[in-house]
């Protein structure tokens, strides 16, 4: 497979889902993006990075820390994190509220907004200051060590958080967040606002693809097992509501962030990222999911 020749057409073949969609506008420093920009990187686990677009460009990765912290908290928590967030997909969008209350304060799964609260809580019971933790974790796997926060957009959603607020406050009421709601909300608003390119999230992702042991850093991050229930848990529900039609047109599993980013994991071969800021109803990248499903389907390359 000619990896660079699919990702040049791709390129060229989303052009006229560009601008179709808007930013995130629930988050004022992201509503201003630019829609018509899109990029596409492929990082093989034989060490080949290929990039088509704007992949020079950094934008704030949004959720997909959430498969990042998740990795963090499974690494150091192992499975006692199962007790305090469930594994199934909500079919809700990633930030209601109803479903909390009928159980209990125990989210759904890590992805949707109240999981990865909770997931928070315990990276920073066990890590200390998880959010430079993570950005730390981030440096190391893609090998860029001027990754960083967006001080800006973490800002911006916590003046502007008040449903992450609501759900961290049901969440304490129940005894599912064991560390202050504000410190939660701040490093969680905080991972949220890194920023990478698509060619430091494919790579950062490889750990993923290589059933725990990053190809970038040598070290063995997850057991084979622990990689592979991330990625069940990415292909189930890290993509929210749409995580059906995800897996229905790519195949892969995935996460998404509403900065417009998702990554793809084909486990034993590749991690893909893709970026454009416009998105869908339910908060995935427009052009991302298009792209995706044509990377797939042109490949010939998916889990199934
Ligand atoms: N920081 C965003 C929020 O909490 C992340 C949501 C997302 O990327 N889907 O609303």
């Amino acid at each position: 497979m000619n990896i660079q020749q699919l990702i040049d057409d791709i390129a060229r073949d989303v052009r006229p889902y560009l601008g179709q969609a808007a930013p995130a506008a629930y988050i004022p420093a992201l509503a201003g993006e630019d829609p018509q920009q899109f990029a596409i990187a492929v990082a093989t686990l034989d060490g080949h990075c290929h990039a088509s677009g704007d992949s020079d460009t950094r934008f704030s990765i949004q959720s997909i820390s959430k498969a990042f912290m998740l990795a963090r908290v499974l690494e150091v928590y192992g499975d006692s994190l199962w007790s305090r967030v469930n594994k199934e997909p909500s079919g809700n969008p990633f930030n209601s509220l109803v479903q909390l209350e009928y159980e209990q304060g125990i989210p759904r799964n890590p992805f949707i907004n109240a999981g990865a609260l909770v997931v928070s809580d315990i990276a920073l019971s066990q890590l200390g200051d998880c959010s430079t933790a993570l950005r730390e974790f981030l440096r190391e796997e893609s090998g860029a060590a001027d990754i960083d926060f967006d001080q800006h957009i973490a800002d911006s959603e916590a003046e502007h958080g008040h449903r992450n607020a609501a759900l961290a406050h049901f969440m304490k009421s129940c005894g599912n967040l064991h560390n202050p709601v504000d410190s939660v909300l701040s490093h969680y608003f905080r991972a949220c606002s890194l920023r990478m390119n698509v060619m430091e999230l494919a790579r950062a992702g490889l750990f993923l693809a290589n059933h725990g042991r990053s190809p970038v850093s040598g070290e063995q991050r997850l057991t084979r097992s622990q990689a592979k229930q991330i990625n069940a848990i990415m292909l189930t529900c890290g993509t929210y509501d749409a995580a059906g039609e995800f897996a229905y047109r790519v195949g892969l599993p995935c996460k998404s962030g509403v900065g417009g980013g998702i990554l793809a994991i084909l486990p034993g071969r590749m991690s893909i990222a893709v970026w454009s800021p416009g998105l869908d109803a339910r908060g995935n990248s427009l052009a991302g999911l298009e792209a995706l499903d044509r990377f797939t389907t042109r490949s010939g390359q998916s889990v199934f």
